[in-house]
């Protein structure tokens, strides 16, 4: 069943690489006691027996689509061309020095300082990425603790990760690394054949409540949108484009 997704990260267009590929593989989950009952519309769910969970309070069997995010960026960034979208690299300091009479959308990620927006930050993660060693099906851990454990395999490449750092967390990268291959290895023991290919540091924009509105001068702003910012952007896209539709009319 594949109703479950957005069409566009289930069909994401023609073409050789849009980067989405579907996965089966295990959800362990620590935040609930029960699955969500949306959980049991994803394609071949199966609630996980007492054996398969890990010491999780709950989880599930599942397919799900998966995002190589440089391939998917560049898939992304190639239609927005085709669309004729003019892009121009550049930092901006205020969104005041944006030509006036365009409508200004504000998806700046954790840059709250553009908006003037205290309630945004950032929160570092930290990714190791594998050599393929086989591994197929992917392991997710959805857990309040600020250390968990993903192993999440794409075409060619495995990347495991599972840390979430305060901005003020002093630990280097390099341990916290050490940490997430350390756990990946005790949930997939073939990881420990794979060769380390690189490490990626990003800052996930964190915000209380993420922020999709229009502000009193007619800025639309998208951020805020935390860990789930992929998952989600399909619909915010949808929701940024009403609110452009209401500015610009
Ligand atoms: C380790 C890690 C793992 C993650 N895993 C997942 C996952 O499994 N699923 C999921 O859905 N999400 C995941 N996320 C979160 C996801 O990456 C973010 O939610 C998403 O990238 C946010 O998108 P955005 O466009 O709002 O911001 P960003 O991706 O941060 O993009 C903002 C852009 O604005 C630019 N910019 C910022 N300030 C300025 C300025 N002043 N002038 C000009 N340009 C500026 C930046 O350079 C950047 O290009 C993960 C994030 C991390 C770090």
């Amino acid at each position: 069943m594949d109703g479950a997704f957005d069409p566009r990260l289930r069909r994401p267009g023609r073409g050789p690489a849009t980067g989405i590929h579907r996965r089966h593989g295990c959800v362990h989950v620590d935040v609930t006691a029960e699955l969500p009952p949306w959980a049991r519309v994803l394609p071949d769910f199966r609630p996980l027996g007492p054996d398969e969970t890990r010491g999780f309070r709950t989880g599930m069997a599942v397919t799900l689509p998966f995002a190589d995010m440089p391939t998917y960026l560049g898939h992304l960034a190639q239609r927005a061309e085709r669309l004729g979208v003019a892009v121009e690299h550049r930092h901006v300091a205020d969104l005041a020095e944006l030509d006036a009479g365009r409508v200004v959308v504000n998806a700046a990620g954790r840059a709250g300082e553009l908006a003037g927006d205290p309630a945004v930050t950032g929160v570092r993660g930290v990714h190791v990425v594998l050599s393929d060693v086989g591994v197929e099906e992917f392991t997710m851990e959805i857990a309040t603790a600020p250390r968990w454990t993903n192993v999440f395999p794409h075409p060619g490449r495995t990347v495991v990760g599972g840390a979430a750092l305060p901005p003020d967390d002093p630990t280097p990268d390099a341990d916290v690394a050490e940490e997430i291959l350390a756990r990946a290895v005790a949930v997939e023991p073939r990881l420990a054949d794979a060769r380390v290919l690189g490490h990626e540091v990003g800052w996930r924009p964190v915000r209380p409540t993420p922020r999709t509105e229009v502000d009193d001068r007619g800025v639309v702003h998208a951020y805020g949108h935390g860990g789930v910012g992929v998952t989600v952007s399909w619909g915010v896209a949808d929701e940024v484009t009403r609110l452009v539709a209401t500015v610009a009319g």
